[in-house]
Protein backbone atom coordinates (compact mmCIF):
# COMPACT_ATOMS: atom_id res chain seq x y z
CA UNK A 1 0.00 0.00 0.00
CA UNK A 2 2.44 2.92 -1.15
CA UNK A 3 0.28 5.89 1.17
CA UNK A 4 1.17 3.70 4.17
CA UNK A 5 4.49 3.20 3.28
CA UNK A 6 5.49 6.69 2.31
CA UNK A 7 4.52 7.56 6.00
CA UNK A 8 6.52 5.05 6.78
CA UNK A 9 9.37 6.59 4.96
CA UNK A 10 8.31 10.09 6.08
CA UNK A 11 7.50 9.47 10.08
CA UNK A 12 8.49 6.08 11.23
CA UNK A 13 11.38 6.16 13.61
CA UNK A 14 13.83 3.49 13.06
CA UNK A 15 15.10 2.87 16.39
CA UNK A 16 17.40 -0.41 15.62
CA UNK A 17 17.50 -3.14 13.23
CA UNK A 18 14.31 -4.71 14.18
CA UNK A 19 11.84 -2.08 15.90
CA UNK A 20 9.96 0.95 14.17
CA UNK A 21 8.24 2.99 15.44
CA UNK A 22 5.05 4.78 14.04
CA UNK A 23 2.92 6.09 17.10
CA UNK A 24 2.35 9.55 15.13
CA UNK A 25 0.00 7.60 12.51
CA UNK A 26 -0.49 4.35 13.43
CA UNK A 27 -0.45 3.33 16.71
CA UNK A 28 -0.50 5.85 19.35
CA UNK A 29 -1.98 9.13 17.93
CA UNK A 30 -4.04 7.58 15.05
CA UNK A 31 -4.23 9.11 11.49
CA UNK A 32 -8.15 8.47 11.22
CA UNK A 33 -8.75 8.60 7.15
CA UNK A 34 -5.46 5.97 7.13
CA UNK A 35 -6.65 3.50 9.50
CA UNK A 36 -10.26 3.79 7.38
CA UNK A 37 -8.24 3.66 4.17
CA UNK A 38 -6.56 0.35 5.71
CA UNK A 39 -9.60 -1.15 5.99
CA UNK A 40 -10.84 -0.93 2.76
CA UNK A 41 -7.74 -2.22 1.68
CA UNK A 42 -7.88 -5.25 3.40
CA UNK A 43 -11.48 -5.62 2.32
CA UNK A 44 -9.81 -5.16 -1.35
CA UNK A 45 -8.03 -8.58 -0.17
CA UNK A 46 -10.02 -10.52 1.43
CA UNK A 47 -13.62 -9.30 0.06
CA UNK A 48 -14.36 -12.36 -1.57
CA UNK A 49 -14.05 -14.40 1.65
CA UNK A 50 -17.16 -15.04 3.45
CA UNK A 51 -15.97 -13.02 6.72
CA UNK A 52 -18.06 -12.93 9.71
CA UNK A 53 -16.23 -11.68 12.40
CA UNK A 54 -12.61 -9.28 12.56
CA UNK A 55 -10.56 -10.58 15.56
CA UNK A 56 -7.37 -8.45 16.87
CA UNK A 57 -5.67 -8.15 20.32
CA UNK A 58 -5.64 -5.01 22.39
CA UNK A 59 -4.45 -2.32 21.99
CA UNK A 60 -2.85 -1.14 19.05
CA UNK A 61 -5.16 -3.88 16.55
CA UNK A 62 -8.50 -1.92 17.67
CA UNK A 63 -8.39 0.70 15.12
CA UNK A 64 -7.31 -1.59 12.05
CA UNK A 65 -10.04 -4.50 13.45
CA UNK A 66 -12.41 -1.68 13.61
CA UNK A 67 -11.72 0.12 9.77
CA UNK A 68 -12.02 -3.85 8.64
CA UNK A 69 -15.14 -4.40 10.85
CA UNK A 70 -16.94 -1.21 8.80
CA UNK A 71 -15.32 -2.37 5.42
CA UNK A 72 -16.97 -5.74 5.84
CA UNK A 73 -19.93 -4.51 7.61
CA UNK A 74 -19.31 -7.52 10.23
CA UNK A 75 -18.32 -6.99 14.34
CA UNK A 76 -14.96 -6.96 15.48
CA UNK A 77 -13.32 -8.04 19.02
CA UNK A 78 -10.48 -7.49 20.15
CA UNK A 79 -9.23 -10.01 22.69
CA UNK A 80 -8.13 -8.77 26.28
CA UNK A 81 -5.11 -8.79 28.11
CA UNK A 82 -6.00 -8.79 31.66
CA UNK A 83 -8.87 -10.83 32.11
CA UNK A 84 -11.27 -7.75 33.77
CA UNK A 85 -13.18 -8.78 36.49
CA UNK A 86 -16.25 -7.98 34.37
CA UNK A 87 -15.09 -10.58 32.11
CA UNK A 88 -16.57 -13.45 34.52
CA UNK A 89 -18.12 -15.75 31.99
CA UNK A 90 -15.88 -18.18 30.27
CA UNK A 91 -13.13 -17.42 27.94
CA UNK A 92 -10.69 -19.03 25.41
CA UNK A 93 -7.42 -18.24 25.99
CA UNK A 94 -3.78 -18.67 25.04
CA UNK A 95 -0.32 -17.29 25.67
CA UNK A 96 1.81 -14.80 23.99
CA UNK A 97 5.49 -13.65 24.38
CA UNK A 98 5.57 -9.59 23.84
CA UNK A 99 8.70 -8.75 21.37
CA UNK A 100 8.05 -5.42 22.66
CA UNK A 101 7.58 -5.57 26.43
CA UNK A 102 9.91 -9.02 26.32
CA UNK A 103 6.90 -10.60 28.80
CA UNK A 104 4.22 -13.23 28.31
CA UNK A 105 1.33 -12.31 29.17
CA UNK A 106 -2.04 -14.34 28.24
CA UNK A 107 -4.92 -13.33 26.12
CA UNK A 108 -8.56 -13.91 26.22
CA UNK A 109 -11.92 -13.43 24.48
CA UNK A 110 -15.52 -14.44 25.87
CA UNK A 111 -16.99 -17.13 24.35
CA UNK A 112 -20.14 -15.74 24.18
CA UNK A 113 -18.59 -14.01 20.85
CA UNK A 114 -17.16 -16.63 18.65
CA UNK A 115 -18.38 -19.89 17.64
CA UNK A 116 -17.90 -22.64 14.66
CA UNK A 117 -20.89 -20.73 12.79
CA UNK A 118 -17.86 -17.79 12.47
CA UNK A 119 -15.37 -17.48 9.96
CA UNK A 120 -12.91 -14.93 10.96
CA UNK A 121 -10.31 -12.46 9.46
CA UNK A 122 -7.58 -12.23 12.11
CA UNK A 123 -6.16 -8.06 11.95
CA UNK A 124 -3.12 -7.10 13.51
CA UNK A 125 -0.44 -3.75 13.41
CA UNK A 126 2.86 -5.64 13.00
CA UNK A 127 3.24 -8.76 12.21
CA UNK A 128 7.16 -9.69 13.70
CA UNK A 129 7.93 -12.99 15.71
CA UNK A 130 4.14 -13.84 14.97
CA UNK A 131 3.55 -14.64 18.62
CA UNK A 132 0.31 -12.27 18.71
CA UNK A 133 -1.33 -14.02 15.86
CA UNK A 134 -0.34 -17.54 16.67
CA UNK A 135 -2.09 -16.94 19.82
CA UNK A 136 -5.26 -15.38 18.27
CA UNK A 137 -5.08 -18.42 16.02
CA UNK A 138 -5.30 -20.86 18.82
CA UNK A 139 -8.49 -18.93 20.14
CA UNK A 140 -9.66 -19.12 16.76
CA UNK A 141 -9.03 -23.17 16.83
CA UNK A 142 -10.09 -23.53 20.69
CA UNK A 143 -14.21 -21.72 19.27
CA UNK A 144 -14.34 -23.98 16.36
CA UNK A 145 -14.58 -21.09 14.06
CA UNK A 146 -12.98 -21.30 10.38
CA UNK A 147 -9.74 -19.18 10.27
CA UNK A 148 -9.85 -17.27 6.70
CA UNK A 149 -6.94 -15.01 7.16
CA UNK A 150 -4.73 -12.95 8.58
CA UNK A 151 -3.79 -9.02 7.48
CA UNK A 152 -1.41 -7.06 9.16
CA UNK A 153 -0.46 -3.61 8.09
CA UNK A 154 3.22 -3.63 8.54
CA UNK A 155 4.95 -6.81 8.23
CA UNK A 156 8.76 -7.18 9.33
CA UNK A 157 9.83 -9.32 6.85
CA UNK A 158 12.97 -10.54 8.03
CA UNK A 159 11.29 -11.89 11.03
CA UNK A 160 10.24 -15.37 11.42
CA UNK A 161 6.58 -14.12 12.05
CA UNK A 162 5.00 -14.61 8.63
CA UNK A 163 6.95 -18.44 8.22
CA UNK A 164 6.03 -19.75 11.93
CA UNK A 165 1.96 -18.55 10.06
CA UNK A 166 2.45 -19.97 6.59
CA UNK A 167 3.81 -23.53 8.44
CA UNK A 168 0.13 -23.68 10.41
CA UNK A 169 -1.40 -23.13 6.59
CA UNK A 170 -2.73 -19.97 7.44
CA UNK A 171 -3.17 -17.51 4.61
CA UNK A 172 -1.17 -14.34 5.24
CA UNK A 173 -1.09 -10.82 3.85
CA UNK A 174 1.01 -7.60 4.98
CA UNK A 175 0.17 -4.20 3.62
CA UNK A 176 3.46 -3.08 3.96
CA UNK A 177 6.36 -5.57 4.26
CA UNK A 178 9.77 -4.03 5.39
CA UNK A 179 12.78 -6.47 4.44
CA UNK A 180 15.32 -4.57 6.45
CA UNK A 181 15.74 -1.55 7.56
CA UNK A 182 18.55 0.71 9.66
CA UNK A 183 18.20 4.25 11.23
CA UNK A 184 17.26 7.04 8.63
CA UNK A 185 16.56 3.75 5.88
CA UNK A 186 13.99 1.32 5.36
CA UNK A 187 13.43 -1.00 2.22
CA UNK A 188 10.44 -2.22 1.17
CA UNK A 189 9.80 -5.96 -0.37
CA UNK A 190 7.73 -5.04 -3.70
CA UNK A 191 3.73 -6.65 -3.74
CA UNK A 192 1.91 -8.70 -6.10
CA UNK A 193 0.31 -5.54 -7.49
CA UNK A 194 3.03 -3.44 -7.88
CA UNK A 195 4.84 -6.46 -9.78
CA UNK A 196 2.15 -6.77 -11.99
CA UNK A 197 1.92 -3.29 -12.58
CA UNK A 198 5.66 -3.28 -13.55
CA UNK A 199 4.70 -6.26 -15.88
CA UNK A 200 2.03 -4.21 -17.55
CA UNK A 201 -0.27 -6.73 -17.03
P1 LIG B 1 4.76 -10.30 17.38
O1 LIG B 1 6.22 -10.39 17.72
O2 LIG B 1 3.92 -11.14 18.28
O3 LIG B 1 4.51 -10.58 15.91
O4 LIG B 1 4.35 -8.78 17.63
C1 LIG B 1 3.39 -8.50 18.58
C2 LIG B 1 3.11 -7.04 18.76
O5 LIG B 1 4.31 -6.37 19.10
C3 LIG B 1 2.60 -6.34 17.52
O6 LIG B 1 1.21 -6.46 17.39
C4 LIG B 1 3.00 -4.90 17.82
O7 LIG B 1 2.00 -4.29 18.62
C5 LIG B 1 4.28 -5.07 18.60
N1 LIG B 1 5.47 -4.89 17.75
C6 LIG B 1 6.29 -5.83 17.23
N2 LIG B 1 7.29 -5.27 16.54
C7 LIG B 1 7.11 -3.93 16.62
C8 LIG B 1 7.82 -2.79 16.12
O8 LIG B 1 8.86 -2.87 15.43
N3 LIG B 1 7.31 -1.57 16.41
C9 LIG B 1 6.16 -1.40 17.15
N4 LIG B 1 5.74 -0.17 17.36
N5 LIG B 1 5.47 -2.45 17.66
C10 LIG B 1 5.94 -3.69 17.38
Amino acid sequence: MKVLEERIRQEGLILSESVLKVDSFLNHQVDTGLALQIGREFKEVFGHLPVTKILTVEASGIQFAMAAGIAFSVPFIYAKKKKAVTLSEDVYSAPVYSFTRQESYQISISQKYLGPEDRVLIVDDFLATGAALVGLADIVGQSGAQLLGVGCVIEKSFQEGRSLLEKRGINVHALARISSMAPGEVHFIANEEKMRESAGC
